[in-house]
């Protein structure tokens, strides 16, 4: 910081460190990897089994990723290029998926009147192996399968639903609990409950599959209702989308700005604050200072100028904070006073990801990480035989000319000519994002083992960082050898 008048006071500079700069000292441990629990909070109200969420990024975060990353106990976070109509389908799509009960809206019901070819035409079609038989005022009277229907049982194809489905339902209450439900399914030997209400009105349906599903899923984060929870980016002074995202049960809103420092911005962001009940995110940051005024009202705080993979903003605009020093900073400011820090940007490996913790972070956002796997948005391209993914900045011209232009506090709908602050760019084919999160979260848990550190709260505490010369860091890369056999969590050149 310069402290006198002079200019060449200016140069007596502060140092600031980022992942490369630093290593965790190992320390007496007798904490197994393995073991190493991962849990930590988002936001004031919002916790996570993993301190993973996805970048909102219009080549990263979309429904599919950001049921995947919730299913995996993360959270994915929807970009803001699509209009509020779409975001709210998307946030629809992510509360829908798993959901124990499937709302009326999407049953397949039949009616009773209906022949038996109809009916199994009709779920032959809509992907169905049973359906409610309900009369016009939505009373259940029976269910129909595909099994009621067999031609061995003699029912001839152009008798009535009425006369060959099974009359004596086993319905479920509202508030059946997923257990409940499956008791109910493996007593009665049936694949689907009807759910009913006072009245025997149907108003949804339980199915075997769905139960099982969620068990697959049991580090999944979900709301209080048991759906999946879901984060959502909105632009500063994005006061609709915001609102429509919080009516749509969105559970994070994150405000999504290159520079929430700017008192605009942050003006806007505590307004936003005021009229959700989600809880509120507002970033990106990099510095005490700005930590300091957001601090009141933030339910968490997202860091980050300049360290993102496909950004540009540090050589545009000569203005930026290495990351390790941008978390400790915040981390010094909002760890006090309860408030969640998230490390954003910048991440190629998991090392970097537990170093971001070390700093101060309570969780890490990744974009190119997560870019090339299997459930991010955008088809896989072929270039000299080895396989990619698009993956763009949100400032860059193409995501801005999409819509992403408010990030960087530039949205003149007029204004042709952008000063981009991301490039567009293609990165390597990486398949599932359950094995990438595999990979990531295994690495970050050996970290927490060479500490000594059985919880994320104890590694913040506990871990301490070395400073690395550039011959540390040629040293710490595989080196003086060829390598023959890719590695699943490591490439040079990342
Ligand atoms: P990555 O994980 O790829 O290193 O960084 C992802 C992060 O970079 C995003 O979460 C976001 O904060 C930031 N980012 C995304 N697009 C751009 C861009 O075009 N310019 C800048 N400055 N940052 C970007």
């Amino acid at each position: 910081m310069a402290t006198d008048e002079s200019f060449s006071g200016k140069l007596r500079v502060p140092e600031a460190l980022t992942f490369d700069d630093v290593l965790l000292r190992p320390k007496e441990s007798r904490v197994e990897p393995d073991e190493a629990e991962t849990v930590t909070n988002v936001s004031k109200n919002v916790s996570l089994n993993i301190p993973i969420l996805s970048a909102a990024m219009d080549t990263v975060t979309e429904a599919e990723l950001a049921i995947e990353m919730s299913r995996q106990g993360g959270l994915g976070v929807l970009h803001r290029n699509m209009n509020v109509d779409q975001l709210v389908e998307e946030i629809e799509q992510v509360k829908r998926a798993d959901e124990l009960i499937i709302p009326l809206e999407t049953v397949v019901t039949v009616d009773p009147d209906l022949t038996v070819r109809e009916a199994d035409e009709l779920m032959e079609r809509e992907g169905v192996g049973g359906a409610p038989v309900i009369n016009t005022r939505g009373e259940v009277l029976g269910i129909i399968s595909s099994t009621d229907i067999r031609p061995h049982l003699e029912v001839a194809e152009d008798d009535p639903v009425r006369e060959a489905m099974t009359d004596q339902v086993i319905t479920a209450p509202e508030d059946v609990s997923p257990r409940k439900a499956f008791e109910l399914m493996y007593e009665h030997k049936i694949e689907r409950v009807p759910v009913v209400d006072d009245e025997n009105l149907l108003v949804g349906l339980v199915t075997m599959g769905g139960i099982l599903q969620r068990r697959e899923y049991d580090d999944a984060i979900r709301d209080e209702e048991g759906r999946l929870r879901c984060g959502v980016a909105v632009g500063p002074f994005e006061t609709d989308r915001a609102l429509a995202a919080d009516d749509a049960d969105a559970d994070v809103i994150f405000i999504d700005c290159a520079h929430a420092h700017n008192l605009n911005v942050i003006d806007s962001a505590r307004e936003i604050k005021a009229a959700v009940d989600a809880d509120v995110v507002v970033g990106n940051v990099g510095t005490r200072e700005a930590a300091e005024a957001i601090v009141d009202f933030a339910d968490g705080i997202k860091v980050g100028i300049g360290p993102g993979s496909i950004c540009t903003t540090r050589v545009v605009s000569g203005s930026g904070m290495p990351q390790i020093t941008a978390v400790a900073e915040v981390a010094d400011v909002a760890a006090p006073e309860g408030v969640p820090v998230i490390a954003d940007g910048g991440i190629r490996y998991s090392g970097d990801a537990i170093k971001a913790i070390a700093a101060g972070a309570d969780a890490v956002m990744l974009g190119s990480y997560f870019a090339g796997t299997d459930e991010a948005p955008g088809r896989v391209i072929t270039m000299n035989g080895k396989r990619y993914k698009q993956y763009r900045g949100m400032g860059s011209v193409g995501a801005m000319k999409s819509g992403g232009g408010e990030r960087y506090l530039k949205d003149d709908p007029d204004d042709e000519e952008y000063v981009p602050e991301g490039v567009e760019a293609a990165t390597p084919y990486k398949g599932s994002l359950a094995s990438e999160l595999h990979q990531l979260v295994g690495g970050m848990q050996s970290g927490m083992g060479y500490v000594g550190a059985g919880t994320i709260p104890e590694f913040k505490q506990r871990s301490e960082f070395v400073r690395v010369s550039s011959a540390g860091q040629a040293e710490s890369h595989a080196h003086d050898v060829v390598i023959t056999d890719e590695a699943p969590n490591y490439s040079p050149d990342s």
